[in-house]
C-alpha cells in the first residue's frame, strides 16, 4: 500500500491542505509497517507555483512530524514521464493539437446555442478534433469523446462519499493535457506520477473529486491500474467558501510544536477523530475510513 500527499507549490500549506495530508498519512500508517507515505510537489503548472514554496511545505510538514518515506519528488523533474505519456496517446490517436483560443471556444459554442460551461469552465466543443482548420497549436487535448465513445457515464467509488458518476466526453469534454508553451496540465502528470510511482490509495481534498473521473479515463487510455480514492472534508472560511490558496487561507502556524499540534488537532477534528494523539486518530481512522482491498 503506497499513500501520497501532493501539494502544489502556489502558496504554504493552509488548514484545509493540512487536512488532505494527515488524512493521507493516517490512512498509510493504518495499512502498518510496510506501507509507504510518499510527498510529491505538483510543481508541473510552473506559471502557478512560487518559487521556494515546495521547501517551505516540506518545512511545515516536518514541523508538524508529516516525514515522507522517501526522499519527495518534484514534477519539474519527471517530464520525461509526460513526454512519454503524451506520444503514447498521440500513437494511439487519442491526443490530438488544438488551435483554439478562449474566444474562439466561446464563439463555437454561442453558434451551437449552448451555454456549455461547468465551474466557469467551458466544455471544449470539439472544433479541432479534425484537425487544426489552419490555425496554430495551442495545446493537446485528450480525445475523451473518441475514447469514450457511445459509453455510459464513467462510475467510480469513493471511499468515504461512495458511488460517483460522470460522463467526462459530454459533461467535461476533450481537455487539456499540455500547452504549447510548455506547462504540462495537472490530470496527465497526476495519473502518469500516481502509476509510475506505484499508488494505490489516494487520499486529497473533496474539491478534487471531480477531477477523478477524467483521471480513471485517462489511466485506462494508457493502460495503467486505477487506485482507491478517498476525498476528504473541506475546511470552510469565514464566508462559507472552501479555504484555499488562492482566497489567501492563512498558513498553518507551525512556530512552535505545541502550535503545530494544535493545528493537527484541529485538522483531526474535520476528519471526524478525537483527542490529541496520533496513535489513537490512526485507530479511529481504521474504523471511519476502513480500507476497501
Ligand atoms: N496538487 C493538487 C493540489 O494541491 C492535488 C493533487 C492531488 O492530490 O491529486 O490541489
Amino acid at each position: 500500500m503506497i499513500g501520497r500527499f501532493a501539494p502544489s507549490p502556489t502558496g504554504p500549506l493552509h488548514a484545509g491542505s493540512l487536512v488532505a495530508a494527515l488524512a493521507s498519512w493516517l490512512d498509510v500508517r493504518a495499512c502498518g509497517p510496510q506501507a509507504r507515505w510518499l510527498v510529491r510537489i505538483e510543481d508541473a503548472d510552473t506559471e502557478r507555483c512560487h518559487s521556494g514554496m515546495g521547501e517551505a511545505i516540506l518545512q511545515q510538514l516536518a514541523a508538524c512530524g508529516l516525514l515522507p518515506d522517501e526522499p519527495p519528488v518534484w514534477q519539474t523533474q519527471r517530464t520525461a514521464f509526460y513526454e512519454t505519456a503524451l506520444s503514447q496517446l498521440q500513437q494511439a490517436g487519442l491526443a490530438y493539437p488544438c488551435g483554439c483560443s478562449r474566444k474562439d471556444i466561446d464563439e463555437a459554442l454561442a453558434r451551437r446555442g449552448v451555454v456549455h460551461t461547468r465551474h466557469g469552465e467551458r466544455v471544449y466543443p470539439g472544433t479541432c478534433r479534425d484537425g487544426l482548420h489552419g490555425k496554430k497549436a495551442r495545446a493537446w487535448r485528450f480525445a475523451a469523446t473518441r475514447f469514450q465513445g457511445e459509453a455510459d457515464a464513467l462510475t467510480w467509488t469513493d471511499r468515504r462519499l461512495g458511488p460517483q458518476q460522470q460522463d467526462v466526453a459530454r459533461e467535461v469534454g476533450d481537455f487539456v493535457l499540455r500547452r504549447a508553451d510548455g506547462p504540462w496540465a495537472y490530470q496527465l502528470a497526476v495519473v502518469v506520477d500516481d502509476a509510475q510511482q506505484g499508488i494505490t490509495d489516494v487520499v486529497r481534498g473533496q474539491d478534487l473529486a471531480d477531477n477523478t473521473a477524467r483521471q480513471v479515463l485517462l489511466q485506462r487510455a494508457l493502460g495503467l491500474p486505477t487506485p482507491h480514492y478517498l476525498h476528504t472534508p473541506l475546511v470552510l472560511g469565514a464566508d462559507g467558501s472552501k479555504l484555499s490558496k488562492q482566497n489567501g487561507a492563512a498558513a498553518i502556524d507551525t512556530r512552535s510544536p505545541e502550535a503545530a499540534q494544535a493545528e493537527l488537532s484541529a485538522a483531526a477534528r474535520v476528519l471526524g477523530l478525537h483527542g490529541d494523539e496520533r496513535g489513537a486518530w490512526v485507530a479511529q481512522w481504521r474504523s471511519l475510513y476502513p480500507s476497501t482491498r
